[in-house]
């Protein structure tokens, strides 16, 4: 019998032949959620990213063997219900860390500088004479990052912090990054002297339920009032409402988002009404060339795993021991 696979989102047309070498592929629009659990019915995999698989939805899928994800990110699944399911969840770690970073890096530095806002005043046409201190930024170079969850593209963003911009770097983990305290002299300290020292507040941790709502009305009265958060994580990771307030007090000085509680950011949210927020629209690894590289690497980990083959980017690893 031929292999099916869905895809949910679009790929690149040599990824998608690449696909099609290997099994039949099934194209869905997964908003048509009834025509999306339709096709995983019979399918053997399925690749996509950016909708949330709930285990109703593949109640049934019988052939489900392997769901493969054009993300590092894997919050849009349920891991265990995967794992008991005998289904292998695959994602795309490392391709995506240095453009991430670069990401991260361009909030900091927007942010710092006001970039987004004078660029928007000069259009204006604002610009009539030299601008006084009232249009100044602050300094990135020398200043303290911290770092909450230092892994591959926290220590992305610490090695451009402490070798290109002289940065200090603090940071929480669970575990300590070796590598990043030799390399980069990175501090590990507890979230709370993390909030206290750092000019930039910078989250990097995934989407669970210990880091939901991590950096709530309590932690961001800890920072600084001269400081600025940094997320490119999840939107979740931040309680949104009491970050709108610390925008509006002043408890902090700005933001810079990718990422936000709902997506695409509703028109209403204050977010986009303050001059000292840059909001982004989830554009974390947005390059043609990482992007092509997630969908490849997500489509050789589909095919990979469906084979039995697949050896790394196996996000439920215990699902071959079974
Ligand atoms: P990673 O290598 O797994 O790094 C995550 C880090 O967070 C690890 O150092 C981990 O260290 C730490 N961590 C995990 N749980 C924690 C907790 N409860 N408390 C404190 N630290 C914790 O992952 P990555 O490749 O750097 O990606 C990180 C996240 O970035 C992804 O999960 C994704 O959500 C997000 N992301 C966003 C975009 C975007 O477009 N904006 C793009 C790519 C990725 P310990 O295990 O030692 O705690």
């Amino acid at each position: 019998m031929t292999r099916k696979i869905v895809a949910y989102k679009a790929l690149p047309t040599d990824v998608e032949a690449y696909l099609r070498d290997h099994a039949e592929v099934v194209n869905v629009d997964p908003k048509d959620h009834a025509a999306f659990v339709a096709a995983l019915k019979d399918a053997d995999g399925a690749i996509g990213a950016s909708v949330k698989i709930s285990s109703d939805m593949i109640e049934g899928a019988k052939r489900l063997k392997a769901l493969s994800t054009v993300s590092v990110g894997f919050d849009q699944f349920d891991v265990e219900d995967l794992t008991r399911r005998g289904i292998v969840l695959t994602h795309t770690p490392d391709v995506l860390t240095e453009s991430t970073a670069d990401t991260v890096f361009a909030l900091i530095l927007a942010s710092a500088r006001r970039v987004v806002e004078l660029a928007e005043w000069v259009k204006e046409g604002n610009w009539k004479a030299s601008i006084d201190e009232t249009l100044f930024g602050v300094d990135v170079q020398g200043k303290t990052l911290g770092i909450v969850g230092l892994g591959r593209i926290g220590g992305a963003v610490a090695r451009r912090a402490a070798l290109g911009f002289r940065m200090n770097v603090l940071y929480t983990n669970r575990s300590a990054n070796e590598q990043a305290e030799k390399e980069y002299a990175a501090k590990r300290v507890e979230l709370d002297e993390l909030l206290a020292q750092s000019d930039f507040v910078c989250l990097q941790v995934p989407l669970t339920p210990e880091t939901r709502g991590l950096i709530g009305a309590n932690e961001l009265k800890k920072m600084k009032p001269s400081a600025i958060l940094i997320n490119a994580s999840r939107g979740p990771t931040v309680d949104e409402h009491a970050l709108i307030e610390a925008l509006k007090n002043g408890t902090i000085r700005g933001a810079g988002l990718d990422v936000f509680e709902h997506e695409p950011l509703p028109a209403d949210s204050p977010l986009l009404a303050m001059k000292n927020v840059v909001a982004l629209p989830h554009i974390g690894s947005a390059t043609h060339e990482t992007r092509h590289a997630m969908a490849r690497n997500a489509a050789e980990n589909l095919i990979g795993a469906l084979d039995g083959t697949l050896t790394r980017n196996i996000v439920n690893r215990d699902v071959l021991a079974r």
